[in-house]
């Protein structure tokens, strides 16, 4: 979206999904908790309910169920509970499989000491729920993509916030939040709060820019200033944005900026230097130094004409280089 790209200049609030935008999103099982059934008992579950899914979550847990080669159970009433979890019935049991939050609200105990332990690991834990008992729990860990850090690094010494907004669980995103030394934390937000965060930040008078890659980030995609959905992201969040990072990269946010920026000096300078060429020439051309012996001859004016034209385009091509 072009008009969108060159107010890109005047971003002063990045804010980052967690999940698949700072991470690469591709989380492997660490650790398999069975609290009733067996260990593959736990997984067959979950690698049936998850293969339903698109999330990072999912595709580590699918991964994790054909590594060893389990059998897929039947699945139905199959449902998104988006920037939660999900829920279906297998072999007529209800079951769930849902973040720390769900537990809190619906007041479900749970082993909180283990689960702190892993989640200061960065990791992030989900939970199974078999016809809203506990049954065991998942954790899984995703590594943090390379370019991140230098991306907020660089945002920073331009002046520009950079916010962390995510549904993932406090003590995984401020483990993130803090390597990469990001200037605000916001974790378990739902998808409808995440929207409304930047609803806020832009009433403050804030120039947001959002990138996400989830079918959660797609509403606040389209309300910040500038949605930049993560190449490798879900359809949803690709059609919603005005930017889609086609190599995935967060080091990008930093280039669209700059590359703003450089645009629009190349529009000023063009601006400049097409009215001051004109400003000159034509009254050259129509003869005011005539009795100064100066003038134009109808040809030199076609060549000076053209050259001004010329010099615009260089100009703007020059724009690679800068
Ligand atoms: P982020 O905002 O960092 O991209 P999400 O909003 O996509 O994270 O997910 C938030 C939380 O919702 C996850 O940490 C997890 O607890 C839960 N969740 C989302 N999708 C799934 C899924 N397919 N399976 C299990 N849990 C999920
Ligand atoms: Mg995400």
């Amino acid at each position: 979206n072009r008009s969108t790209f060159e107010d890109a200049r005047k971003l002063n609030s990045v804010v980052f999904d967690k999940t698949g935008t700072l991470t690469e999103g591709e989380f492997g099982i660490t650790d398999l908790v069975a609290l009733e059934r067996s260990e593959e008992e736990l997984l067959t579950i979950a690698y049936s309910v998850e293969s339903n899914s698109e999330h990072p979550i999912a595709k580590g847990i699918v991964n994790e169920g054909k590594k060893r080669s389990l059998d897929l159970r039947d699945v139905s009433d199959y449902q998104n509970l988006t920037g939660k979890g999900l829920q279906a019935t297998v072999d007529g049991n209800e079951v769930m499989i849902v973040g720390p939050g769900h537990l809190k609200s619906e007041k479900i105990p749970f082993d909180e000491y283990h689960y702190e332990k892993l989640a200061q690991q960065g990791k992030t834990v989900v939970f199974l729920l078999e016809n809203k008992r506990l049954i065991g729990y998942i954790a899984l860990s995703d590594i943090i993509r390379d370019t991140a850090k230098e991306a907020i690094d660089t945002l920073k010494s331009m002046g520009i916030e950079s916010i962390m907004l995510t549904g993932d669980n406090q003590r995984a995103a401020s483990y993130v939040g803090k390597k990469l030394n990001m200037d605000t934390i916001i974790a378990e937000v739902l998808p409808q709060e995440k929207s409304e965060i930047i609803d806020e930040l832009i009433k403050k008078g804030r120039k947001v820019a959002m990138t996400g890659d989830g079918v959660n980030d797609a509403p606040s995609l389209a309300k910040a200033n500038l949605g930049i959905a993560i190449g490798a992201g879900t359809d949803v969040a690709i059609e919603t944005a005005d930017v889609i990072l086609v190599k995935s990269d967060p080091l990008d946010v930093v280039h669209i900026i700059k590359l703003s920026k450089a645009t629009f000096r190349k529009m000023i300078q063009n601006l400049i230097w097409a009215t001051g060429y004109n400003a000159i020439a034509l009254p050259l051309a129509a003869g005011i130094f005539y009795h100064q012996g100066i003038i134009i001859s109808p040809a030199l004016g076609a060549v000076l004409m053209s050259l001004s034209t010329i010099i615009v385009a260089i100009n703007a091509r020059l724009l690679k280089i800068d």
